[in-house]
């Protein structure tokens, strides 16, 4: 099972929400394309499912990590101008499920905040890198997440407590799964997704290079998805909803 080609992007999006479990993970996923997206006047917002408390690399105190990295968070995306950071409650890093109660918290924000389009991670497992874009959390937040877009956020009888009315979702864009054919130049933003993740001192600051580390890979997505020499890329899979 695998995605189907990519979807050409819609020209009308107005607002995109970005749907993650961790702090870091649009960053590391996304970055240069978010600050694009901003750039083009979309409004641009994070909900995010934990805090990454089970992260870091160093003898910082555990109890003192939901804190510190909500904090490196909203601090990485004000880098790419993202100016709406909202935070779950409840659930922790490493223990995330595609659970009803998630559904329906995400069903909650897509009908608050109304978006055209959603970005997160995908629930397809990539079975030739299993560390990194195949947490399990990154699967249940994919998934919970589709299933929010549909059928809950845009059934009027789904969810009907919320007292929020429906919305619908036309499109969303899956980072980190198998094959992603939708390649997005970010060489002109790179910079900003650099300086959006060094703002993830406790995720970053360990890494020997990370500038070039990303360069190569970003380099090998652009190549791979036929960009001229020189390039950097992210790249997803795109599916229209609606
Ligand atoms: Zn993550």
């Amino acid at each position: 099972m695998s995605f189907p080609p990519s979807a050409e992007p819609l020209t009308d999006v107005q607002r995109a929400l970005c749907v993650f479990a961790h702090p870091d993970d649009v960053d590391f996923g996304s970055g240069g394309t978010v600050a694009q997206w901003v750039e083009a006047g979309i409004e641009v917002a994070y909900l995010l499912v934990t805090r990454g408390d089970a992260g870091g690399f160093d003898a910082t105190p555990r109890e003192r990590m939901p804190s510190i990295r909500e904090a490196e968070q909203r601090a990485a995306a004000a880098v790419l101008g993202v100016k709406e950071v909202e935070f779950l409650e409840g659930y922790s890093d490493g223990m995330v499920t595609p659970s009803l109660e998630l559904r329906k918290e995400i069903t909650a924000a897509i009908r608050r905040f109304r978006p055209d389009r959603i970005l997160t991670s995908s629930p397809l497992r990539r079975w030739d890198r299993i560390a990194g874009p195949s947490h399990p959390d990154h699967l249940a937040v994919g998934e919970a997440t589709t299933c929010a877009v549909y059928p809950e956020s845009r059934n009027e009888f789904a969810h009907m407590d919320l007292g929020l009315p429906p919305w619908t979702v036309r499109e969303v864009w899956y980072n980190g799964g198998p094959a992603p054919d939708h390649a997005v130049d970010v060489t002109d933003t790179f910079e900003r997704k650099i300086t959006a993740l060094r703002a993830h001192v406790t995720q970053t600051t360990h890494v020997d290079n990370l500038e070039g580390m990303l360069r190569e890979r970003l380099s090998l997505v652009a190549s791979g998805l036929g960009l001229p020499e020189g390039r950097l890329a992210e790249a997803f899979t795109i599916i229209r909803t609606a």
